[in-house]
């Protein structure tokens, strides 16, 4: 029972932006939001909350939603408003015609890491059990796939080790291509009050990050690397703790596969791997990555805190095992105040992970190749399930312009905007016969949807987040959705009408199912989850409760592995035609595409994306403050304006990515991560000039 202040009622609910997950109580008067205050009792935020979770819900009551179902035959063609049944019935109709006529696998779908985890769940099993393929994948396609895949395979778990709280006994914090105050405010607020305390900081960033000098915060080391380098560094930190002796010898003996080890070992110890050897590679001096190194190596705690900045490069997967072969060398992993934790950029990265929506995993990390596990799904589904996995979205693309994949179900993302490449994922997408798009707004993706079905904002619907620690949280319904269905209901609808039948009256159900079906949620519920307010999976008989903290006493995968992580310079070069390196990241206002903070009061602070540049390349192309700049790189152009800055070093530029009209996806190109296709957003050869305002 929540006490109600001014408001007529109050409810419990997760925020629905970042991967910190707070807990905040919806404040009503009748269907009316009048405040979000932060939740005292919140196991994430302790009553903490930032300026977007805070403030920025309007846009769920913003004239631009779209409230009634639309369809077209033809993207040139007017949308037409029509009933739920007439939308659902049309897409289904053109989906069964499709896969008649080009084979089952010419169709798919794709899920939103802003979406709950049963709608997930659902999306995917729509995928696999009524379009009976794989072909199913999510947006974190884009940002964490890396971080699941090297971990997995490093230490046996694709997730966090820590739960938030655990930064309050690090001693040292090593913070990789992560920028806490504008993209997880509430947790940075958590580390600069343990940094406050004594708390040693290493950055590794190309950008000088508020984190590097704050008010009674300076980072002891800013290791200012190149973009693209990650790996380089990383290596020649390993370098530096083998050969100086901070490996944790009688860790590594009991916990680590020794033959990796001895591999791994060799392969840092050569002089090839030195900081000496590295640095004109990764552009920092050897002498702080040998201070920096012997900090974290020699540290009683050690963690480490990465973001995009590690996972967006072709080398994003090896740079995740880099990051955990480093931990398990120093025996960082396994304890309270240590660990290996990615910051998940939105609210349910970790959740759209964990559900299955990738095309080769059930829920729980599963293959689908892995007989048992499809055995039990097939079961519990009542069909046979596909044992090859399917397409990840920019196969889709590719399949789209081959003319082999014709459909596509895209729940609660925006794919024109966000993917990178934007002329050729338009092209893909203009090349389908049917696209079905179920969002809040006419995102840029619906210009070239057939079929629109209203979404329900987290305020108008029923479900669970799992935020960057692994804690699930309830997403409690305040209003009713202004479309008339919420999401989970419009698929359940959309698999009827495809002859796959589904019958949930309520997400608990669905919960109940993804209990069932999945290891690492067997205690999972809604009762459960109302008693204990959220609960950190691993949740099952052996952890009733939840597990804070994992790889205790021993690894998921029983012993580590570590991985030899050769360094291999990104495709993306520079040369006198594209000079500069473009870098993007956030900005705390907003989020993401922008799609929902961009329609709130949030425009105030930030109106529009800017190119920070370097005052010496400023000053030799010609550029002021606030002057028009034209940004070409090898996949497209575009234009903003600059703001000239020695946050970025030179040679670097830097640009959020908020805005349609700044079209910084224009100009990213189709480099992806060599295992999981996780696009290289963060390293662009481009070429700058002053242009006229457009
Ligand atoms: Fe918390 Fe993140 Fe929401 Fe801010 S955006 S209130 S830090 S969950």
């Amino acid at each position: 029972v929540l006490s109600l202040g001014r408001a007529e009622s109050a409810v419990a609910t997760t925020c629905a932006y970042c991967g910190v997950g707070c807990t905040f109580k919806a404040e009503m008067k009748g269907e009316q939001v009048i405040r979000m205050v932060p939740y005292r009792d919140g196991h994430a935020n302790h009553g903490h909350a930032c300026v977007k979770g805070r403030f920025a819900y309007g846009y769920a009551t913003h004239a631009d939603r779209i409230t009634k179902p639309m369809i077209r035959s033809k993207i040139t063609d007017p949308w037409r408003e029509v009933s739920w049944d007439e939308a659902i019935n049309y897409a289904a109709a053109e989906f069964k015609r499709i896969q008649a006529q080009y084979g089952r696998d010419s169709v798919g779908g794709i899920t939103s890491s802003r979406c709950t985890n049963e709608e997930t769940f659902l999306v995917q099993k729509l995928v696999r059990a009524a379009f009976g393929n794989n072909n199913v994948d999510t947006c974190a396609r884009v940002c964490h796939s890396p971080t699941g895949y090297g971990l997995k395979n490093t230490i046996g778990e694709s997730a966090g080790t820590q739960e938030f709280d655990s930064v309050m006994h690090a001693d040292v914090i090593m913070l990789i291509g992560a920028n806490p105050t504008e993209g997880h405010p509430v947790f940075a607020s958590q580390m600069k009050r343990r940094l406050r305390q004594g708390a040693k900081l290493i950055v590794v960033d190309p950008r000088q990050i508020k984190l590097v000098r704050t008010p009674h915060i300076e980072a002891d080391y800013h290791l200012q690397l190149r973009p693209g380098t990650n790996v380089a560094l990383m290596n020649s930190i390993a370098h530096v703790i083998v050969t100086e002796g901070l490996a944790h010898g009688e860790y590594i003996t009991d916990r680590c596969e020794t033959q990796s080890w001895e591999k791994w070992k060799a392969f840092v110890s050569d002089p090839k791997n030195s900081p000496e050897a590295m640095e004109a590679v990764t552009g920092v001096p050897a002498m702080a990555v040998r201070a920096a190194a012997k900090l974290y190596g020699s540290a009683a705690n050690g963690a480490i805190y990465y973001g995009l900045g590690v996972t967006e490069h072709s080398q994003g997967t090896t740079m995740v095992m880099a990051i955990a072969n480093l931990a398990m060398a120093t025996g960082n992993l396994g304890r309270i105040g240590v660990g290996v934790n990615p910051l998940r950029g939105q609210n349910n990265v970790q959740g759209s992970c964990d559900m299955g929506s990738f095309p080769h995993e059930f829920s729980g990390y599963r293959h689908v190749s892995d007989d048992a596990v499809r055995a039990t799904f097939e079961s519990e589904w009542g069909v046979q399930l596909q044992s090859e996995p399917g397409l990840r979205i920019p196969n889709m693309f590719e399949a789209a312009l081959d003319g082999s994949f014709r459909a596509v179900y895209v729940q609660g993302e925006d794919i024109a905007q966000s993917d990178p490449n934007t002329t050729h994922v338009t092209a893909a997408l203009s090349a389908m016969e049917c696209v079905v798009v179920q969002d809040l707004f006419l995102n840029e993706t619906a210009k070239f949807a057939h079929v629109f079905f209203p979404g329900s904002s987290f305020l108008e619907k029923n479900g669970t987040f799992t935020n960057a620690e692994r804690r699930i949280g309830r997403v409690r319904k305040v209003m009713q959705p202004l479309g008339g269905l919420e999401d989970w209901e419009a698929t359940v609808r959309f698999s009827n009408a495809l002859g796959y039948p589904m019958s949930y009256t309520h997400p608990s159900q669905i919960m109940d199912e993804i209990a069932a079906l999945t290891p690492t949620f067997t205690g999972v519920s809604y009762e459960k989850l109302d008693k204990l307010g959220s609960i950190q999976w691993p949740c099952n008989e052996a952890a009733p409760d939840g597990t804070p903290t994992m790889h205790i006493g021993q690894f998921v995968r029983g012993k580590g592995k570590f991985f030899v992580t050769d360094y291999v310079p990104t495709r993306e070069k520079t040369t006198s035609r594209f000079p500069l390196l473009l870098t993007t990241g956030r900005i705390l206002t907003q989020y993401n595409v922008g799609a929902q903070t961009r329609r709130t009061h949030n425009v105030v602070w930030h109106d529009e994306d800017r190119l920070e540049i370097h005052p010496h390349d400023a000053d030799v192309r010609g550029i002021l403050e606030g002057d028009w700049v034209g940004i070409a790189s090898r996949a497209g152009e575009t234009v903003l304006r600059a703001q000239v800055t020695d946050r970025v070093q030179p040679g670097v530029v830097y640009t959020t990515f908020h805005f349609p009209e700044s079209g910084a996806n224009v100009v990213t190109t189709d480099n992806s991560d060599w295992a999981t296709n996780c696009p290289e957003y963060k390293v662009t050869a481009v070429q700058v000039v002053k242009v006229n305002q457009p």
